[in-house]
């Protein structure tokens, strides 16, 4: 269906902002037109997608994907990434600044995004900007240019040309970013904690645990609070692993520090009892915690403390996985970390959350609707509304699937979901209106930043 068409997608479980209903979406020029009583749209001609009983979602908002391209085009890229996404039900991707050379630290390296992305984008794609040590006169011209926030790093990033802050660094920038208005996204693991815990080399999933331990991450949260509430920047703590930061994001904000935080589907669904030696797989910092750990991140979940959950997509080649299975060590000191899961975070945490009696629409609450927030995107993204771009996603909530590594479009067929049965299958993916065919030409858009210079009117 091109732009400009007019279309009715019917459904016996639309996910809508206050809940899920039967209703008729009706779609004209890409944007959502109307939302009607089921089966009350005429049939006049009308192109009219009959859903029955699969649920029809907002396409998700995954606002933390590492698509590497270019410079490291072959652990993910543009084209693959946003297939993975489509196929996955995400019709928006915001870009992490980093594992990509050039980083988005500079408007030379946002430029050389923006090329690499062109005409390979199958969902809409956005970027954050990075704040790195001597980059602070480069955030306003990046913010200006459409970037969403900065993403900054308290401990080393595991890629050399994306360096660490130190406080004095942490500060400037965080000030810098109090005075644009612009979110700083950060990871927070403490530098000093890690150097001090045992570093235990070898296949056993407990030594690697023991090497980023919780008190990490509560270390780096607490530092990050204290320069957030001196220089008034809005704070945004990424991939929160371990629970025990939660009391602290609850007391800053009833001190009025504007502090949210986001978990991952790997950190709710998998956990570190599970992890065979050598699974490097399951690799990622912070990393999946235990199971005790796993049921406190969803009491928080449902407690509505976390502004989003989104992939944390961070793939890399097998080799430097050093998988057994592809002759590699299975070292977890040495693996690359970061976890593949962009096409597969849909069915994964829907998995878990349906069996906790959870509903769609919290899913859609945590997976579109709160990362659109996050990204000042929720004027055209992340809920069926009238007026905001139609991305859609028809997803049967009973079907299910077995995960195929090498059938996925990621580009490396490394996740740490291989061999598991996941409940809930996306059907069909529309962008902006038009369904979405992995197959055929790509069309997604480079999204800006709303009211940045670079924005359309
Ligand atoms: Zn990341």
């Amino acid at each position: 269906m091109p732009l400009g068409d007019t279309a009715v997608i019917r459904s016996r479980r639309v996910v809508l902002p206050d809940g899920e209903r039967p209703a008729d979406v009706l779609v004209q020029e890409g944007r959502i037109a109307r939302i009607a009583a089921y089966g009350s749209l005429p049939d006049d001609g009308t192109r009219l997608t009959e859903l029955g009983s699969t649920a029809l979602l907002p396409g998700l908002v995954d606002t933390h994907v590492h698509v590497n391209e270019p410079g490291r085009t072959a652990w993910e890229g543009f084209a693959t990434a946003t297939r993975a996404a489509a196929a996955g039900g995400v019709t928006t991707v915001v870009d992490m600044p980093l594992n990509s050379v050039p980083p988005t630290t500079t408007l030379a390296g946002l430029e050389a995004k923006r090329k690499a992305a062109e005409g390979r984008a199958w969902v809409d794609v956005g970027f954050w900007g990075g704040a790195v040590p001597g980059n602070l006169a480069d955030l306003e011209p990046l913010y200006r240019a459409g970037v969403f926030g900065f993403k900054s790093f308290l401990a080393p990033s595991g890629v050399d040309e994306f360096p660490h802050l130190e406080a004095d660094g942490l500060e400037a920038a965080l000030a810098e970013q109090a005075r644009l208005g612009a979110p700083a996204i950060v990871h927070a693991e403490d530098p000093a904690v890690l150097a001090a815990a045992p570093q235990q080399p070898g296949v056993h999933y407990r030594d690697f645990l023991a090497s980023r331990p919780a008190g990490a991450e509560t270390a780096a949260v607490a530092r990050l609070l204290e320069a957030a509430r001196r220089t008034g920047a809005r704070v945004h703590v990424l991939h929160v692993s371990s629970a025990t930061v939660l009391p602290l994001l609850r007391r800053a904000r009833t001190e009025g520090v504007e502090v949210t935080a986001e978990t991952c589907p790997h950190y709710l669904t998998l956990a570190a009892e599970q992890v065979p030696d050598g699974g490097t797989a399951f690799k990622c910092c912070p990393p999946i915690r235990d199971e005790a750990n796993r049921e406190a991140l969803w009491t928080a979940l449902a407690a509505g403390e976390f502004a989003a959950v989104v992939s944390d997509h961070s793939p890399s080649t097998p080799d430097l996985k050093l998988l057994p299975a592809h002759g590699g060590s299975g070292d977890f000191a040495a693996a690359w970390g970061g976890i593949a899961s962009l096409q597969l975070g849909l069915p994964a945490v829907w998995t878990e959350a349906r069996r906790r009696g959870h509903t769609l629409a919290d899913v859609v609450g945590w997976m579109s609707a709160g990362p659109a927030r996050l990204a000042g995107l929720d004027g055209r993204k992340g809920a069926i509304e009238v007026g905001r771009d139609a991305d859609l996603v028809a997803f049967d909530p009973d079907g299910g699937f077995a995960v195929r590594a090498a059938e996925l479009h990621h580009r490396n067929p490394v996740t740490p979901y291989a061999g598991r049965t996941l409940t809930g299958v996306v059907r069909t993916t529309w962008l902006r209106g038009r369904v979405v065919d992995v197959a055929g030409d790509p069309f997604g858009a480079q999204l800006v930043r709303p009211g940045s210079a670079a924005s359309a009117p």
